[in-house]
């Protein structure tokens, strides 16, 4: 099978055997697999996670179980989810799952970057393998890890009916953290990027925005524009889903007395950053992180989908097979005129 290995830091497609399927493993043929955000970082980066594999947002359809697995069967349509916590540590017993030794030591084999993918026992017991409903397709599939990070990040932010959003970066989970901002009830949002194409792509995707771009503008004048649209007294959140550094300093000055702050995009390990923590104190800021995501979520997007309640396929712009995955990333990386990028396998 062709599967992709990350070699210092480039990508480069091999040859592998078949992955030996245990009694309580699961086999899946890769249809579908997103890039993400932090497969750059992984190598156009300082990625400081743990897990240094490529590509962990696959979807496809079993082809093989092992002989004591009873819940999934040959021919079904799956959505895997490369980590899974245990349920009976004290981070998990405190809904912390993504904190879960198991969590981030877990994964697939040998990535979502496969043309085969074997699923371990840990995994499918513990219900990191989920069946698609039959009205979800492999595109929107692909999409599901991606949207449930940003369902985590936004069930974190006690977020209310008619809250002032401020989205710093525009691309993909930008806009995903903006169709669901406006689905549960946010009354104005702002999106803030450097990038012309994204920006548009987002007003295209949803007219009510109002984008920012950050180029050519002093500090001043940018934070006279995010109040003209959202109020003098800021945003009531605001999330930053970008790995720029600056982003997270221009929130705080934006961000209303008593907000909060969503660090969502991946900073580079040994990022140091000068912020007036004054300012944090006296406003009363919330600085709430959040990583990857759980089963909750998953859950939560896959309903979301099969009731065609959000529609997510417009992000995806861009395919690439397997075998150009490195290609995918770099077009990826440069984000010149895509949004999202999935790999596909072929048939
Ligand atoms: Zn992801
Ligand atoms: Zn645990």
């Amino acid at each position: 099978m062709k599967t992709a290995i990350l070699d210092n830091k480039i990508v480069k497609i091999v040859n592998r055997d078949l992955p030996k399927v245990g009694k309580n493993d699961v086999l899946v043929r890769m249809k579908t697999c997103g890039i993400c955000g932090s497969d750059l970082e992984k190598i156009f980066g300082n990625y400081g996670m743990r897990s240094s594999r490529i590509g962990h947002e696959p979807a496809g359809e079993i082809t093989e179980v092992g002989e004591n697995v009873k819940a999934f069967s040959a021919g079904e349509r799956v959505f895997i989810h490369h980590h899974v916590p245990c349920y009976a540590c004290h981070y998990c017993y405190n809904d912390d799952f993504t904190m879960c030794e198991k969590y981030q030591s877990s994964n697939i084999e040998p990535s979502g970057l496969s043309e085969y993918i074997l699923v371990p026992e840990w995994n499918v017991l513990r219900g990191g393998l989920v069946k698609l409903p039959d009205n979800v397709n492999f595109n929107q599939a692909a999409l599901i890890e991606p949207i449930a990070c940003c369902l985590r990040s936004i069930n974190k932010l006690n977020l209310k009916k008619a809250d002032k959003i401020a989205i710093f970066g525009a691309g993909s989970t930008g806009l995903i953290h903006m169709i669901l901002t406006k689905l549960f009830g946010a009354s104005k949002i702002v999106i803030v990027d450097i990038n012309e194409f994204r920006l548009n792509f987002a007003k295209k995707m949803d007219p009510d925005i109002t984008t920012i771009n950050l180029k050519d503008k002093d500090a001043n004048e940018f934070n006279n524009k995010v109040f003209s649209s959202v109020g003098q007294m800021g945003s009531d959140i605001s999330i930053i889903s970008t790995s720029n550094l600056d982003a997270f300093v221009k929130s705080i000055k934006i961000t209303r007395r008593g907000g909060t702050v969503s660090l969502f995009g991946v900073p580079s390990k040994d990022s140091d950053l000068r912020i007036d923590l004054n300012l944090i104190y006296s406003k009363e800021l919330k600085i709430i992180p959040s990583y990857a995501t759980s089963e909750k979520e998953i859950h939560q997007t896959i309903t979301l989908l099969e009731n065609n309640i959000i529609d997510i396929e417009p992000l995806i712009t861009h395919k690439f097979s397997l075998s150009d995955s490195f290609d995918a990333l770099e077009y990826a990386h440069k984000a010149k005129d895509s949004m999202k990028i999935i790999i596909t396998s072929p048939d």
